[in-house]
C-alpha cells in the first residue's frame, strides 16, 4: 500500500512533446471536498483506501496540488462528431496529470476532467458539474463490475465553485484512470492535418506500448487495426447485451484500446426498446440503442481512412469485415448465457430475437427480466414471467420453444441453473433515476446516497441484504428523464 506521495510517474505521453499536447495547469476548485472514492480503482495506483479521507486527496484531484513528478498535458486529437468531421478538437476540460505505474506493472493515465480551460475549450468554460461527474464516475465502476471494459474513475471531488449550464451548478472532478486516453480522433488529427510524421510516432507509440504483441506479426500496424476491430465487436457486444446506451459515439470519444470511454448522456436500458435514444440532443437517433452496432463500424472504417498511409485500403477492408462477424458471435455467445443456454443451436439467434420483440412490444423491464428468468425452473420462471406480456399468445409459443431448448441444453438442478444464470445476469442496474435520486442529494450536501450506489453496483450479480430498493423497476418518472448533453 502507498501513500499519496509514493506515486510514481512516467509520462510517456508527454515526452512526445507540444505536438500532441499542452502544457497546462489544473485550475484549482474552491473548497474542494471529497464526494465519492472506488476503493477498487486505488487498488489499481496501490493507494491505501484510507487516503481518500485526507484534505490532501480533495486538494490533489481538486486541482490545488500536484506531484513534482505530474507533468499535466491537454492533448489535441479531432474526430467525427455525429458524422461531420470537426477538425480540431481536444482536452477542452480534462487534463492528463501524468501515468502512474502500479506494483503489477501496470501503467494507468490519470487523468482530471474538469480542470479549467484549455486551449482547446473552444466555447467552453473547462468545467464539470457534480452531476455529470457523479454518472461518469457511477457509470465507469458499474461497468467494470459487470465485466464490460471501460475507463475506471478513482473520485469524484465537490466544490463550491459556480458553474453555469441552464442553471447554476456547482463545478467538480473526476479523476479517470485508463491504460490510455488515446482516441481514434487522435489518428484522425495528424491525418487530416497532413502531420506524417507526428502520425507515425502517435502509430508507434500506440504499437509499442498497448500493442505490443502485434510487433511480431508480419505486419504490425495491420494486426493492430484487426485487435482494435476484434476489442470493438466484443465491447459493443457487451454494450447490447447488457442493455448500456452510450449516448455520443463520435469518434474523438472511442478508445484506441476498445473501452467504454467518455460518458455523456449515457443510459441502461429500463424497458427493452431498440429504437431508445438517451441523448436527448440527438434528434435523428443516430446513435440510439440498436444503431451502435452499425455505428460502430462505421467510426471503426473512419479510423481506417485514417490509418491509409500505413496500411493498404484491400487491407484496411479486409479487416473492417471482421466486424460484424464478431460482432454476431459474441452477442450471441452472451445472450445464449443470459437465457442460462451452455450449448449452441442454429436456431438461437432466432430465439433471442423472438424474446426480444416481445419484451420491445410490452415494455418489458431487460434486467429483471432475465434475473428471474435465472430464479427457478424454466417451467416456473416462465409460468411466472407471462403476466409482464401483453401478448399472451406470443409469450406462450416463445415459452414453448425455450422449454424445449432449454431440456435439449441438457439436464441440471435448478441450483446450479440459478447459480450459472445469476452470475451474468445482474440484479442490479445503474438505471437513470437511481443515479439521479443520489445526484439529487449530492446537490444538497448529502453524499451518502451516492457512495451506497456506487457499492451496491460493484457487486451486480450479488444479491445484497436490504437493498432491495436498488431492484426494482423505475417509478413513471424514473423512466422519462431527459438527459442532455450539458455536462
Ligand atoms: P464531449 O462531448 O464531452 O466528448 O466533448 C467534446 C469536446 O468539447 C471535447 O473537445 C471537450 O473537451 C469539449 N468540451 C466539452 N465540454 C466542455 C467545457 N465545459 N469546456 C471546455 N471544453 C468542453
Ligand atoms: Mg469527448
Amino acid at each position: 500500500m502507498k501513500a499519496l506521495d509514493e506515486l510514481t510517474f512516467d509520462n510517456r505521453f508527454a515526452r512526445l512533446g507540444d505536438g500532441f499536447s499542452t502544457h497546462v495547469l489544473p485550475e484549482p476548485l474552491d473548497e474542494p471536498r471529497l464526494v465519492v472514492a472506488s476503493n477498487a480503482a486505488m487498488a489499481l495506483l496501490d493507494l491505501d483506501p484510507a487516503v481518500a479521507e485526507t484534505p490532501v486527496f480533495a486538494e490533489l484531484f481538486g486541482g490545488h496540488k500536484l506531484w513534482a513528478e505530474a507533468e499535466p498535458r491537454a492533448m489535441v486529437y479531432s474526430g467525427h462528431q455525429f458524422g461531420g468531421y470537426t477538425p480540431q478538437l481536444g482536452d477542452g476540460r480534462g487534463l492528463l496529470l501524468g501515468e502512474v505505474y502500479n506494483q503489477a506493472g501496470e501503467h494507468w493515465d490519470l487523468h482530471l476532467k474538469g480542470a479549467g480551460m484549455t486551449p482547446y475549450s473552444r466555447m467552453g468554460d473547462g468545467r464539470a458539474v457534480l452531476r455529470s461527474s457523479i454518472r461518469e464516475f457511477l457509470a465507469s465502476e458499474a461497468l467494470h463490475a459487470l465485466g464490460i471494459p471501460s475507463s475506471r474513475a478513482l473520485c469524484v471531488i465537490g466544490s463550491s465553485t459556480p458553474v453555469w449550464r441552464e442553471k447554476q451548478e456547482r463545478g467538480a472532478m473526476v479523476l479517470r484512470l485508463a491504460p490510455s486516453h488515446i482516441r481514434f480522433g487522435h489518428f484522425e488529427y495528424f491525418y487530416y492535418t497532413k502531420q506524417p510524421e507526428q502520425q507515425a510516432e502517435l502509430a508507434e507509440h500506440v504499437l509499442n506500448l498497448h500493442f505490443p504483441e502485434c510487433r511480431e506479426q508480419p505486419e504490425p500496424y495491420l494486426a493492430m487495426f484487426r485487435e482494435v476491430v476484434e476489442r470493438n465487436a466484443e465491447m459493443i457486444a457487451k454494450w447490447q447485451a447488457y442493455g448500456f446506451c452510450h449516448g455520443v459515439m463520435n469518434t474523438d470519444n472511442m478508445s484506441i484500446l476498445g473501452i467504454t470511454f467518455d460518458f455523456g448522456p449515457f443510459a441502461f436500458l429500463d424497458d427493452f426498446d431498440a429504437h431508445f435514444i438517451c441523448n436527448h440532443s440527438d434528434h435523428e437517433g443516430r446513435y440510439s440503442f440498436s444503431n451502435q452496432v452499425p455505428i460502430g463500424q462505421w467510426n471503426l472504417s473512419a479510423l481506417a481512412q485514417a490509418l491509409t498511409p500505413f496500411i493498404s485500403v484491400d487491407a484496411l477492408k479486409e479487416a473492417l469485415g471482421l466486424y460484424l462477424p464478431l460482432y454476431q458471435a459474441h452477442y450471441l455467445d452472451l445472450m445464449r448465457r443470459r437465457l442460462g443456454l451452455t450449448t449452441a443451436e442454429d436456431d438461437d439467434q432466432q430465439l433471442v430475437e423472438r424474446l426480444l420483440k416481445l419484451m420491445q412490444n410490452s415494455g418489458v423491464d431487460y434486467t429483471l427480466f432475465f434475473r428471474r428468468l435465472g430464479d427457478e425452473s424454466a417451467a416456473l420462471a416462465v409460468t411466472r414471467l407471462r403476466d409482464d406480456f401483453v401478448d399472451l399468445a406470443g409469450f406462450d409459443a416463445w415459452a414453448e420453444l425455450y422449454k424445449a431448448r432449454v431440456a435439449r441444453d441438457g439436464d441440471d438442478s435448478e441450483t446450479q441453473r440459478r447459480e450459472r444464470m445469476h452470475a451474468v445476469n445482474p440484479l442490479y442496474i445503474l438505471r437513470n433515476y437511481l443515479a439521479q435520486n443520489a445526484i439529487a442529494a449530492a446537490e444538497s450536501g448529502n453524499y451518502s446516497e451516492v457512495r451506497r450506489l456506487h457499492e451496491v453496483l460493484t457487486k451486480p450479480f450479488e444479491e445484497q441484504a436490504g437493498m432491495e430498493q436498488y431492484a426494482q423497476r423505475p417509478p413513471d418518472w424514473g423512466k422519462h428523464l431527459e438527459i442532455s448533453c450539458s455536462s
